[in-house]
């Protein structure tokens, strides 16, 4: 990214997520702050045994320790949130998220004994936040799970956007289907940088709706003996 000193005004490091599946963790750096997105966790493979989970690698952020503004996560799914508690160990956090993500982490916080060490704010999509140097705009996305959103941040050089997880499902469960217009209004701004989830995106075709779930776990209910 352009540099006005010898130290570039912003930096997007990733310390988990990329080229695998689970542990989704970046940080942007802008103006010498720091700000997490996602704080994900993975299983183990088949070759390591006696490992229960796989966390991101957290050792840029405690290099960074007292440059930390705060989380930002996109979407209640453990490969998204689930280091959060292990995180909350080391560092005392502000946590954006929506309601949904947030009441997930709620008992899972206090089950590992570090629900003082983090100070949540709820957020809805639609609506700009700010933290530090960070403008955030969240949009809704639909997924797997419902209130998930992709994240918006404003850069000196335009936007930064994080698609979160994402299925463009036209008739989602919840009803509540991907803002496209938010995330067009977006590019309108202009998007300098596109970070997209992409698991699978290598397989053709497209995947039903989630809606198409319901009637089949009926069935096979129905027909169990
Ligand atoms: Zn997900």
């Amino acid at each position: 990214m352009p540099a006005s000193s010898e130290e570039p005004r912003a930096r997007l490091v990733f310390l988990g997520g990329v080229g695998e599946v689970g542990r989704n963790m970046a940080a942007l750096e802008l103006d010498g702050r720091v700000l997490v997105i996602d704080a994900g966790l993975s299983f183990p493979e088949v070759e390591m045994p006696g490992i229960d989970l796989v966390l991101p690698d957290f050792q840029y952020l405690r290099d960074r320790r007292d440059r930390i503004e705060a989380v930002v996560l996109t979407h209640g799914h453990e490969d998204h949130m689930g280091s959060l508690p292990y995180l909350l160990r080391e560092f005392s956090l502000r946590v954006y998220a929506t309601p949904l993500t947030i009441g997930l982490l709620e008992g899972k916080l206090e089950e590992h004994r570090v629900r003082d060490r983090v100070e949540f704010h709820e957020v809805t999509p639609g609506e700009e936040v700010r933290a530090g140097p960070f403008t955030m705009r969240f949009h809704r996305v639909s997924h797997s799970i419902p209130d998930g959103c992709a994240v918006a941040i404003d850069l000196p050089w335009g936007v930064l956007l994080h698609s979160g997880d994402f299925k463009l499902d036209p008739t989602p469960i919840d009803g509540r289907a991907t803002d496209l217009q938010g995330i067009a209004e977006e590019s309108r701004r202009g998007v300098h940088v596109f970070l997209s989830d992409s698991t699978n995106a290598e397989d053709p075709g497209t995947t039903g709706s989630e809606r198409l779930v319901g009637p089949v776990l009926f069935d096979i209910i129905r027909d169990a003996r």
